[in-house]
């Protein structure tokens, strides 16, 4: 079967094929960097990265682009009232939205562009769409892009602007546009952005924040690419405006396929810093879910499905996450140095199948659990052949370089290793206080031994 991902200009699950066989190029909108991301942003950036990774699984070579809106009305409001040179608030929280990506095990994109590294080609492209007759410059010094110059606008929406436009233009009180609905491409530099312009044709003053995405995706992916992210948020004005700019500067088609990552809730509302269910990744670590359980709960709700985040479903997740490692465990020694021809387990059609029909996370994640099920039982029964055992292994792999649920492995030091096995053969020789004694010993050194139907186990204190 081949792969389908739902597109939210078409309204419809369509058969992706690559402009350039065998390639990928990918743009997702990266955060504003005025505050730490919330866990409702890391759900797009993760479901982003389910994306990357399953068409890595399918063989395709990824070029991954996600910008960094580092100067916008956001950055600059803050940085003022927080008397924060704009550069150093945005850099600080650049790095902290890479710890999270870290901490979540996100893969890094090839490219992280900065608005402001870029503010040349966005005059680039302005300049384009006004030669083009796409775009005017108001008596402010500002340059807007004219919509009525754009009969399309509105097709990834699906708005019709028809017949709205002349009233909305007589309530409007934005005296310097053409059109209300116009927005902006160059902010003409006022008294409150302080020191932070850059110069242009148009005089003193920055760029909007729609045009931003539009000529660092062009930059680094081409005119025309496959597949843009983003939230459902970003849907409206920001991706309409980003076609109209792209389409009008470059005269091609711009992305062909759009992908939306449905909103998070808390406790079935929205997250609200005065609710106190405002979360970010930090807090939630720090409140004992890990980086596999979190993984786990934003993946297990499909894409373009609300999810509901609870902190009560901490303990579903930790389950969900120690049946993984807990077969792992039991096939890696079950199948031991012995080498089997390995294949996959039959389920392993039926699971690629699922997320190629638009990332079925949760049919995905249920087949595994099920298989998870099945083999354990077979364990019990003794029932498991080697091969079995080898091409489950080849399936967690698998399935892990989509979910990465496994948790890190942890190195044991030497020094516990050996205490280890001297306990283990304490316990052979049926020598209870050398066994508790060296359980104390190892103890001490900060781990856990727990005694499993596999042979002792270890874990840091
Ligand atoms: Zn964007």
């Amino acid at each position: 079967m081949s792969t389908k991902f739902y597109n939210t200009i078409t309204r419809q699950k369509e058969t992706f094929t690559p402009i350039k066989k065998g390639e990928v190029k990918l743009y997702t909108c990266g955060p504003t960097v005025y505050d730490v991301a919330h866990i409702g942003n890391f759900r797009a950036f993760l479901f982003e990265d389910l994306l990357k990774r399953f068409l890595l699984l399918k063989g395709y070579k990824m070029t991954h682009v996600m910008n960094i809106t580092d100067v916008d009305d956001k950055t600059i409001k803050q940085s003022i009232e927080k008397k924060i040179p704009i550069q150093e608030l945005t850099e600080t929280f650049t790095e902290r939205f890479f710890d999270d990506l870290k901490r979540l095990k996100i893969l890094p994109a090839d490219e992280y562009p900065r608005a402001t590294a870029h503010i040349q080609s966005m005059i680039k492209m302005i300049k384009k769409l006004i030669d083009g007759g796409f775009a005017y410059q108001a008596g402010d010094g500002s340059v807007y892009f004219s919509i009525d110059a754009y009969p399309e606008y509105g097709k990834l929406v699906h708005l019709d602007f028809g017949g709205q436009k002349s009233t909305e233009r007589i309530i409007s009180d934005e005296y310097t546009k053409d059109n209300p609905q116009d927005f902006v491409l160059w902010k003409a530099w006022k008294e409150e952005d302080g020191n932070v312009a850059w110069d242009s044709p148009w005089g003193k003053g920055r760029p909007g924040w729609h045009i931003e995405c539009s000529a660092m995706s062009t930059e680094y992916l081409g005119a025309h690419f496959d597949i843009h992210c983003g939230g459902v948020d970003n849907m409206f004005p920001h991706h309409e405006n980003e076609i109209a700019q792209s389409e009008c500067a470059t005269g091609e088609p711009f992305v062909n396929i759009w992908m939306h990552c449905e909103y998070l809730l808390v406790d079935g509302g929205k997250m609200s810093k005065s609710l106190g269910n405002y979360y970010q990744i930090f807090d939630l670590l720090e409140k004992g879910f890990t980086p596999e359980t979190l993984r786990y709960i934003l993946l297990n709700t499909h894409y373009r499905k609300t999810l509901n985040f609870s902190l009560s479903k901490r303990h579903e997740a930790d389950q969900a996450v120690q049946r993984i490692s807990d077969i792992y465990e039991r096939l890696t020694s079950f199948v031991g140095d012995k080498t089997a021809s390995a294949s996959f387990p039959k389920v392993f059609n039926d699971f690629v199948k699922a997320l190629e029909n638009d990332l079925d996370t949760p049919q995905a994640l249920a087949l595994f659990f099920n298989w998870i099920k099945q083999t354990n039982h077979r364990l019990d029964e003794d029932s498991l052949t080697l091969e079995d055992g080898a091409s489950g292994l080849r399936f967690i792999d698998k399935f892990n370089s989509i979910f990465d649920l496994l948790p890190g492995r942890i190195e044991i030091p030497a020094t516990v290793l050996s205490l280890l096995n001297e306990r283990e053969e304490a316990r052979t020789n049926k020598n209870w206080k050398l066994s508790d004694d060296l359980r104390d010993k190892i103890h001490k050194l900060g781990w856990l031994v727990k005694d499993t139907p596999d042979g002792a186990k270890c874990q840091p204190v």
